[in-house]
C-alpha cells in the first residue's frame, strides 16, 4: 500500500508498520544476535532458505526499517545500509567487479570516491577510466572495453554542482551493457530519483542530508531491480557461490540479485554494515526530508542571489541559478538545487581563507548536508590529497569556497556573509 504514497508521505510513514501493540517508533535492537527455537531454523537462515535476523553484521531490525525506507523513497526492490558512505561505494562496485575488471566514472566525483576509484581499487586489480563530462557520448563509448562492467558518476556532484545527464549516461551504459550506478547523496531522493532516470542503482552517503543533523556516518546502496545480469558479463551473479551450497544469486533471487548478494556475501565477509544506533538517527532525519531540503534550497538559491551581485565575488555555482552551465540540466531532472553552492573570493586562496575566518554563524567543517550552515575551502581540506590536475578535473580551484547551506533564517546566513565580505 505504502508503494502508492507521494514521498513526502513515505519519508514519515514508510519502512515499519508497528503491529497490534508494538512501539509506534521501531526501537534501536541493540543486540548482536537473534534466538531461535531450533537448530533447523538457523540453518535455514544461513543457507538463505528463509529470511530473518541471525547476526548484527548482516542484518537488524532497527537497520532494516531504515533500509526499508531508503528502498521506497528511491523506489527500488531492496537496500543496504552500511557504516559510511565509502563503504556503499566500494560494496557497490566490488560487488560486480573483481581483479582484472575495468570500470567507467565521471571525473567530477568526491575526493573520497576519486582516491578510492583511482588508487585503492587499482591495487585490488580493477582499472578505472575517468571520463569527462564534455566527452561526448561516442568518445564515452571508445572508452569502454571489453571486461568493463559498470559506470559511475554523481547525481549531484560534490563539490562542483554538476548535474549529470541522466539521459546521455543511461543510454551509453544500457548500449554497453553495463549498470549506471549513481552516487545520489546530494540531491536526495526527495529532489532526485535517479532510478526513474534510467540508473541501475543508487548509492549514498547518509552521512549527508538523509541524516541531516551531522550526528551518524553511514551508507546505503538501494537496488533498482532493472538491470538484466544474465547477459554474460556478470559471473558473480549467474554461476553458482560454493560458499552457499552452489546457490545462483540470479536464478533464486531474481530482480534483487545483486542486493542480496551484496549483504550475504560481501556483508558477510567485510562486514561493514551499518550499527542500529546510526540507523535509528539517520532514519529519524528521513522524517523531516521533504522539509528540510525545501529549506536547504531556498536559503542556498537565495544566498546564491546575493553573491552574485557582490563585487567582491568572482563567480557563483549553484545548479538553480538560470546563469549557470547546469541550470537547464538541473530544471530536467531536479525538483530544486539543493543546499550545496560554491563561489569564487576575488584574490584568491589567501582571501578565501580571510572571509571563512570571518564568518561567525557559518562555521568551517569538513562535512556538508548540515541543518547548520557550513563552510569549506575543498583545495586544502577534502580534495589536498589530489594532484592540481585531478583538482582542477574535479573542479576545485584555488579560490574556491564550498557553502553548505543550513535552514536558518536566510536573513542571518546572508548578514552573516556580507559582513565578512566587508572585512577582506
Ligand atoms: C561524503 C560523500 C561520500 C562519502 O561518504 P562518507 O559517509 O563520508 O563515507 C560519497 N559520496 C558523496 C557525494 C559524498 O558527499
Amino acid at each position: 500500500m505504502s508503494k502508492e504514497w507521494n514521498i513526502e508521505t513515505k519519508a514519515v510513514q514508510a519502512g515499519y508498520t508497528p503491529e497490534n501493540g508494538a512501539p509506534r517508533v521501531m526501537p534501536i535492537v541493540q543486540s548482536t544476535t537473534f534466538k531461535y527455537d531450533t537448530c533447523q531454523g538457523i540453518a535455514d537462515l544461513f543457507d538463505l532458505k528463509v529470511a530473518g535476523h541471525m547476526y548484527s553484521r548482516i542484518s537488524n531490525p532497527t537497520v532494516e526499517v531504515f533500509e526499508n525506507k531508503m528502498a521506497e523513497l528511491e523506489g527500488g526492490v531492496g537496500a543496504l545500509a552500511l557504516s559510511s558512505g565509502q563503504a556503499a561505494s566500494t560494496i557497490s562496485v566490488l560487488n560486480i567487479c573483481e581483479a582484472g575488471d575495468h570500470m567507467v566514472a565521471l571525473s567530477t566525483l568526491y575526493g573520497g570516491t576519486f582516491n578510492l576509484f583511482r588508487h585503492t581499487l587499482k591495487k585490488m586489480g580493477i582499472e578505472v577510466t575517468f571520463i569527462d563530462p564534455e566527452m561526448s557520448a561516442d568518445e564515452v563509448k571508445a572508452v569502454f572495453k571489453e571486461n568493463t562492467k559498470l559506470l559511475f558518476g554523481e547525481s549531484l556532484s560534490n563539490p562542483g554542482t554538476n548535474v549529470l545527464d541522466f539521459e546521455k549516461y543511461s543510454a551509453i551504459a544500457k548500449a554497453m551493457g553495463v549498470p549506471f550506478i549513481v552516487d545520489n547523496t546530494f540531491p536526495t531522493p526527495f529532489l532526485c530519483r535517479p532510478l526513474e532516470l534510467g540508473a541501475d542503482i543508487v548509492i549514498h552517503s547518509t552521512t549527508k542530508y538523509v541524516d541531516g543533523h551531522a550526528t551518524s556516518v553511514g551508507g546505503m546502496i538501494v537496488d533498482g531491480g532493472t538491470f538484466d545480469w544474465t547477459n554474460g558479463k556478470f559471473p558473480g551473479l549467474t554461476e553458482p557461490d560454493e560458499s552457499y551450497h552452489g546457490l545462483i544469486y540470479a536464478e533464486t533471487f531474481g530482480s534483487a540479485a545483486y542486493i542480496v548478494k551484496a549483504r550475504v556475501q560481501w556483508i558477510r565477509d567485510i562486514g561493514c554494515y551499518m550499527t542500529p544506533q546510526n540507523a535509528f538517527l539517520s532514519n529519524k532525519g528521513l522524517e523531516t526530508l521533504h522539509l528540510r531540503m525545501e529549506r536547504h534550497s531556498d536559503n542556498a538559491l537565495a544566498l546564491a542571489r546575493f553573491l552574485e551581485k557582490h563585487e567582491k565575488v568572482t563567480w557563483v555555482k549553484y545548479p538553480m541559478l538560470e546563469s549557470d552551465s547546469n541550470y537547464a540540466l538541473c530544471k530536467k531532472y531536479m525538483k530544486a538545487g539543493s543546499g550545496v553552492l560554491t563561489f569564487g573570493v576575488a584574490g584568491g586562496s589567501a582571501k578565501a581563507e580571510r572571509l571563512m575566518d570571518s564568518l561567525t554563524l557559518a562555521e568551517t567543517v569538513v562535512h556538508v548536508a548540515d541543518v547548520r550552515t557550513g563552510v569549506l575551502h575543498p583545495a586544502s581540506m577534502t580534495h589536498r590529497q589530489l594532484s592540481e590536475a585531478e583538482q582542477l578535473s574535479a573542479g576545485v580551484l584555488p579560490e574556491l569556497i564550498r557553502v553548505s547551506v543550513g535552514i536558518e533564517s536566510i536573513d542571518d546566513i546572508v548578514k552573516d556573509f556580507a559582513q565578512a565580505l566587508k572585512l577582506i
